[in-house]
């Protein structure tokens, strides 16, 4: 039983992430999308509670991902849910360095977990819950950017917080 975690902010969840979290769930025979708080950014839009329940309404077709929150290191998370593998998902150059030195920093914290790259999509490529962020504010149409079946709550949701 191989596992995989894919780890990230998810504030909100795009389609470039579900598309990496369909990825690995094909590779491996349990995927565990985990939203984890990163320190480096700004306090997030949605609470973690709402974007695990967005994923989970994105991935309920995937019967071998499941989701859950952590707000602690993720090479310890790793090594309780005893998983093989961390899933990122690289989108240009910019993604690489940043990424590279978190998994060397994971691999040295637990040796037992390997980082594996996937890259994105070619249409997603430019895709962040930033550029979300930034377009819905705008009152922009963020129908291609967003996962369909939580399209409403997450606009209604980045609008909300201008009132
Ligand atoms: P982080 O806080 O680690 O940047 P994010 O929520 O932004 O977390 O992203 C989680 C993971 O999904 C990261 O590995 C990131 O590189 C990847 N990712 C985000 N957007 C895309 C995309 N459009 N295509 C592929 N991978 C993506």
């Amino acid at each position: 039983m191989r596992t995989a975690i894919c780890p990230g902010s998810f504030d909100p969840v795009t389609k470039g992430h579900l598309s990496v979290i369909t990825r690995a769930s094909k590779l491996f025979d349990r995927v565990i999308v985990v939203v984890m708080i990163n320190p480096k950014k700004p306090v997030g839009c949605f609470a973690p509670e709402r974007r695990v329940e967005f994923i989970e309404r994105c991935v309920k077709d995937l019967p071998n991902v499941e989701v859950d929150f952590y707000d602690g290191l993720l090479a310890e998370y790793a090594r309780i849910k005893k998983a093989d593998a961390i899933v990122k998902g690289l989108r240009a150059v910019s993604d690489f360095e940043d990424e590279f030195q978190q998994a060397l920093t994971n691999k040295q914290l637990n040796p037992d977990v390997e980082t594996v790259f996937v890259t994105a999509g070619a249409d997603y490529m430019y895709l962040s819950s930033s550029i979300v962020k930034q377009v819905c504010e705008l009152g922009g149409d963020v129908s291609d950017f967003v996962p369909e079946q939580v399209l409403d709550d997450i606009v209604k949701g980045i609008r909300r917080k201008e009132d």
